[in-house]
């Protein structure tokens, strides 16, 4: 059973998961080790090597497990939190720790083995994005869980074990630093001016458009004011809403033609770099016991991460990191792409 353990300095959580460790490819360091077509346990014929499915999408309606699959979502084969048992949360002297339950799962975005978001059609991202949604509100309904990461490693230097495309969704039973600190952001924005901070930053990037790579009727994609990385992405709903799995079906098919349109741009400025896609959404409960709730203060969005830069001993040390090119360069190269 995978272990949480809370570190008593910073209040931050992380999963002790040893058995991972039995994954052929995980070594002391993790080597990149890409598993070809042959052996690919997310192409079509060879269901039988993942575990069974838990949804997916058939144009026929064919049988479970059976190979005329749309989209495939199934558990992780090396999960880094387990579904069964209780949370047992118990002290240990000034320790904090807790079962590691929660869920992991792998959403397989095509039967195509070399498809990516690039080729793939709007249609086909958008199936993705339904079947994360999907997937979010049947798990959310477990009271254990406190959140849920939808997340993307494309390429191995992202990550990416296998090449098939795919996505996956960790359900935890804590709140994320990333997420807590960013809502604990938007909450001081929003003590001072009753206002969403990530509605203000739409509105002032869109008046003013220095930053602005891509918009369509319901999201717009832009280079963040102070991006950690080069060509750093947020995609973000026009309209204020906390979280990504109560949009309204427009908003999907619009965020998979900017999805789309974006990671080509990126694709051919940068020579496909590889990249880490995060949705950012708010939590299942309002955790933080103060006045705003999380669905007055939080906006969900997407942000998209290439792999151009690597993160040293300075960033780790200070959590504080140097971009060698500025987002208003690095939207002018973008939007310089033809599609
Ligand atoms: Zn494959
Ligand atoms: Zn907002
Ligand atoms: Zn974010």
């Amino acid at each position: 059973m995978p272990e949480l353990r809370k570190d008593p300095v910073t209040g931050r959580w992380v999963i002790i998961s040893t058995e991972r460790r039995k994954r052929p490819n995980d070594f002391l360091f993790e080597r990149p080790i890409i598993i070809g077509r042959e052996q690919c346990p997310f192409c079509p014929g060879h269901e039988e090597l993942t575990p069974p499915e838990v949804l997916a999408y058939r144009q026929n309606g064919g049988a479970p497990n059976s190979r005329d699959w749309m989209v495939r979502v199934v558990p992780n084969k090396f999960p880094a939190l387990h579904v069964e048992g209780g949370l047992d949360r118990e002290g240990d002297g000034m320790f904090d720790r807790m079962n590691g339950i929660g869920a992991h799962e792998v959403i397989i975005e095509t039967p195509d083995h070399d498809k990516t978001f690039v080729t793939m059609s709007e249609l086909e991202i958008e199936r993705v994005l339904s079947a994360a949604r999907e997937r979010v509100l049947d798990l959310k309904q477990d009271r254990r869980l406190r959140y849920i990461l939808v997340f993307k490693n494309q390429g191995a230097t992202a990550g990416a074990t296998l090449e098939h495309a795919h996505s996956q969704l960790i359900a935890l039973p804590v709140v994320p630093d990333f997420v807590r600190e960013e809502i604990e952001g938007a909450r001081r924005h929003f003590a001072a001016k009753e206002r969403c901070v990530f509605c203000d930053i739409v509105h002032q990037e869109m008046t003013k458009g220095v930053r602005v790579i891509q918009e369509a009727a319901d999201i717009v994609a832009l280079a963040p004011y102070a991006p950690r990385f080069p060509f750093e992405t947020w995609l973000l709903p026009r309209r204020h809403a906390s979280k990504f799995e109560d949009a309204p079906q427009h908003e999907y098919e619009s965020l998979a033609r900017v999805l789309k349109s974006v990671l080509t741009r990126i694709d051919r400025a940068l020579e496909s770099p590889a990249y880490n896609l995060i949705i950012h959404s708010a939590p299942f409960t309002d955790a933080f016991g103060a006045d705003h709730s999380a669905a007055d203060v939080y906006h969900w969005h997407v942000e998209i991460l290439p792999k151009l830069a690597r993160t040293a001993g300075f960033e780790w040390g200070t959590g504080f990191y140097i971009n060698p090119t500025s987002p208003e360069e690095a939207t002018r190269v973008l939007r310089a792409v033809k599609l």
